[in-house]
């Protein structure tokens, strides 16, 4: 049965949404707030394990391959630059690693024939009733749609109009981040330098343009006010927590002043008790956010198809395909969320010695007798069990 069906976020989950409930025969818009496709950025995102079954059922794996940053290993330095420990790459790399920004490009195009996307605008008013959802918007005109889906990251938008305030599933993990890139100017290639001081983290890398740097920031604190929309004012607060930072701290604060791309969040996850209210669901980020090293994009396009294969399956019982959708999604997450509580700890330990015991534990697993074991068990930690078959549409070619 064909649906008239709003996605509200054209990042990760959107896009995958839509293309798999176009190619079912529905009556697809989605709706972003942001003016043009966001494909900038700097932050790299990783498959592993059965994720890419599921990248090649949905014809994308080809265009990621072609597109991976090729990313090797990591060391972390001292303040002089000598090597302390190595992060593998199968660690932060996974199989296959692309930038955020090309991803979500190559999940639009994959996407945009399959459905109608509307840009700069964004969902006000959810009003349900028996017959479809009453949408109202911030510019275009109101509509009525069958189903309303919820793929618009952390501070979802629908989530707060159908769910409630966003304090209310917010949990902050006690930690900021800020990436961006910049002009790479570090000799890097297919590599990446990290730094620590205790709670703070700073990360420079360059993939697959090596003319391009990837710098991060991560930073222990309490809640922090600060304005959303306010570029300027986050950069103040991150500069603010490395003025004391030595190595290249200075250099990489400089070309964060320079930049226009910055993406600057909490560390936080969102915890609901159920991810549908009626003939609204959530998707992605604004259903289960689990932070760095939760499987952020990997859920997302996980979340995507069995939201599109449960509605297929049902026949167009939305209620029933809620629920399946949520039984089935509910494990991964759960297991992602508890894992990435402990992101922000590792990647920024507080103290020098618990700085000088990560490292040396990551020399151990790096030495030549361990690492394979490692790169099996990095995989292995992106794995979803079997992934269900469901009545989709075989992967089109654009
Ligand atoms: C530009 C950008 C850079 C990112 N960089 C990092 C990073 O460095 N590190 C990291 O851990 N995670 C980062 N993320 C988050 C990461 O992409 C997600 O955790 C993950 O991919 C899950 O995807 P998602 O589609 O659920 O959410 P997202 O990728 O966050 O996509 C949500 C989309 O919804 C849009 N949106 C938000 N509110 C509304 C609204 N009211 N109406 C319509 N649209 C709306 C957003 O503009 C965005 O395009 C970034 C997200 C974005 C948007």
């Amino acid at each position: 049965m064909s649906r008239s069906i709003l996605i509200s976020g054209a990042g990760i989950a959107g896009p995958s949404l839509a293309y798999w409930l176009g190619r079912l025969g529905h009556d697809v818009t989605v709706v972003e707030q942001s003016p043009c496709l966001r494909d900038g950025g700097a932050a790299a995102v990783d498959f592993r394990g059965d994720q890419l079954v599921l990248l090649e059922r949905m014809g994308v794996l080809a265009d990621i391959r072609a597109q991976q940053t090729g990313m090797g290993d990591q060391l972390v330095v001292d303040a002089s630059g000598r090597t302390l420990a190595t992060f593998p790459s199968a660690l932060f790399s996974g199989e296959v690693e692309i930038d955020r920004g090309d991803l979500a490009r190559i999940l639009y195009e994959h996407s945009r024939h399959e459905a109608e996307y509307v840009f700069g605008d964004r969902v006000t008013a959810i009003d349900q009733h028996d017959d479809g959802v009453d949408v109202r918007f911030a510019h275009g005109p109101a509509r009525t749609y069958d189903l309303v889906i919820g793929a618009d990251g952390l501070h979802s938008a629908v989530r707060r109009l159908a769910f409630g305030d966003e304090h209310r599933f917010r949990r902050d993990l006690g930690y900021y981040i800020a990436a961006f890139g910049a002009p790479n100017t570090f000799g890097l290639n297919h590599s990446g330098l990290i730094y620590n001081e205790p709670g703070r983290y700073l990360s420079v890398a360059s993939g697959r343009d090596t003319g391009r740097a990837t710098i991060g920031f991560l930073f222990a604190a309490d809640p922090q006010e600060y304005d959303r929309h306010d570029l300027d004012a986050q950069k103040r607060l991150v500069a603010t927590h490395f003025a004391d930072v030595g190595w290249k701290a200075p250099e990489l604060l400089a070309a964060m002043r320079d930049s226009g791309d910055l993406f600057f969040d909490s560390l936080s996850q969102i915890r609901l008790d159920r991810w549908s209210d009626g003939r609204v669901a959530l998707l992605g980020d604004a259903a289960w956010c689990a932070g760095p090293g939760g499987n952020g994009t990997g859920h997302a396009m996980l979340g995507a198809y069995i939201l599109a294969g449960e509605l297929a399956a049902a026949d167009g019982d939305h209620r029933l395909a809620y629920s399946r959708y949520e039984q089935r999604m509910r494990p991964p997450v759960d297991k992602s969320q508890k894992f990435a509580t402990g992101a922000g700890r590792f990647l920024a330990p507080a103290t020098h010695w618990q700085i000088r015991r990560r490292n040396l534990t990551y020399r151990f697993l790096s030495s030549r007798p361990l690492s394979s074991v490692f790169t099996r068990l990095a995989a292995k930690s992106g794995n979803t069990g079997q992934l269900p078959h469901y009545p989709l549409p075989a992967a089109a070619a654009h």
